[in-house]
């Protein structure tokens, strides 16, 4: 794919609409992280800094095409410039007249954010009629939220058609980091797909074998393959009625020389509770009362192994019930080793997914894997190989 560059683009005194994602945790009007606008601090500073007259669009919540004052974008506005430092203007709607009047008080240079997107009804349809509302208050479209990509919107998809359209430096991070990890990735590649269920991560699994050196699956739905291959799983959290899916996973697999890395031993507890008792076997000795909630020490071992075996490490998913130590072990001993050889130049470490985030966090090695991408469903939908809309609208 080949896109703009915000590098070589004439920016100078161009009115630039920039897609953000704002969508930050928030109590009572107070935001508890934030993150994600750090994260859009150094497409701003550029635009900025090249004389841009920079206009923030981004949705809060969903208030499903109506005016909620609760979710608000002007509480963003504080916080973002102080991290920014310099004022930052408040557009109280982001087209018709308020928009007009906040965008024509900015100067080369200034920043301001506009209300909530998703409070007209045509931003989530995508609407032509309130695309061309937005394209009337700006020159050119810079896209800097990867996370909200997998949606064809009218800030996302519809705009990028209308005006000139440049990937933000975040999203062209993101884009150059997923590409490494899964469009031309060094090989060989390992993936780990670990979280509960298979029946959520179908077209991914489906996607991977095809795309994979190796790969290790985990967490509860590893026990929906160990199931379908007639082991007894016990009380454990199981997809019975998935096994014939899992065994065309695993043909699907074999045919397209894709090694598929199956527990072989596993950590078991009667209850799902801190510091309860638990029992490390082999696959042929969990008992009917028991609970499969990690994977064994073997297992991880030969997980590791393969790391070492691999350049290019694509993760998503944990491989145990990582809230409740001890049944993080696995999945903190793999986020160190896969962080440790990424620190070392040896491993291309990329992960992603909102309880991959976590567990990585959990671990203490978020920052030092390659790339974690806080994207959740866009991320998803990548892996699985599907073409994102509001990336595909910004080819160019
Ligand atoms: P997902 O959202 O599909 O990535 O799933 C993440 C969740 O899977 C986490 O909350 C884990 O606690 C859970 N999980 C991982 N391994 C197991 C397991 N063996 N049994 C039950 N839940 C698990």
């Amino acid at each position: 794919m080949t896109f703009r560059s915000l590098e070589t683009a004439d920016l100078a005194g161009k009115r630039a609409l920039v897609r953000v994602d704002f969508n930050v945790p928030m109590e009572g009007g107070v935001i508890t992280d934030d993150t994600r606008l750090r994260s859009a601090l150094p497409t701003i500073r550029h635009l900025s800094s090249r004389g841009a007259k920079v206009i923030l669009l981004a949705h809060f919540d969903r208030p499903k095409g109506k005016r909620v004052p609760e979710m608000s974008l002007a509480p963003v506005v504080a916080p973002l410039s102080v991290l920014l430092g310099q004022p930052v203007l408040f557009g109280e709607d982001c087209i018709g007249e308020a928009a007009f009047k906040a965008v024509s008080a900015l100067e080369n240079g200034d920043v301001a954010v506009l209300e909530n997107l998703r409070f007209h009804p045509g931003e989530e349809k995508n609407d032509p009629a309130f695309v061309a509302e937005l394209g009337a208050i700006g020159d050119l479209f810079v896209n800097d939220a990867f996370s909200a990509a997998h949606r064809a919107h009218a800030s996302t998809e519809g705009i990028a058609r209308l005006l000139p359209a440049y990937p933000g430096l975040a999203m062209r991070r993101e884009l150059d980091m997923l590409d490494a990890a899964l469009g031309k990735p060094v090989k060989p590649v390992l993936g780990i797909v670990g979280g509960a269920k298979v029946s959520t991560k179908l077209d991914l699994l489906n996607n991977l074998v095809r795309k994979l050196d190796r790969l290790a699956i985990g967490g509860g739905m590893a026990n929906t393959f160990l199931a379908a291959q007639g082991h007894d799983v016990g009380g454990s959290l199981c997809e019975h009625d998935l096994g014939d899916t899992a065994r065309e996973i695993m043909a699907s697999a074999k045919a397209a020389g894709c090694e598929l890395l199956l527990p072989v031993d596993v950590v078991v507890a009667r209850e799902v509770k801190p510091g309860t008792a638990t029992r490390t076997c082999g696959l042929d000795d969990v008992k009917a009362g028991d609970l499969i909630l990690d994977a064994g020490p073997e297992t991880v071992k030969r997980l590791l192994a393969a790391m070492d075996a691999s350049k290019t490490l694509i993760w998503n998913g944990p491989l145990g019930v990582f809230e409740v130590p001890p049944f993080d072990m696995a999945t903190v001993a793999a986020a160190k080793h896969a962080a440790a050889l990424a620190v070392a130049g040896k491993l291309t470490a990329v992960a992603g997914g909102g309880d991959t985030v976590s567990a990585l966090n959990h671990a203490g090695v978020a920052d030092d894997m390659t790339f974690v991408s806080t994207a959740g469903g866009a991320f998803l939908e990548w892996m699985e190989g599907k073409a994102l809309p509001g990336v595909v609208a910004l080819e160019g």
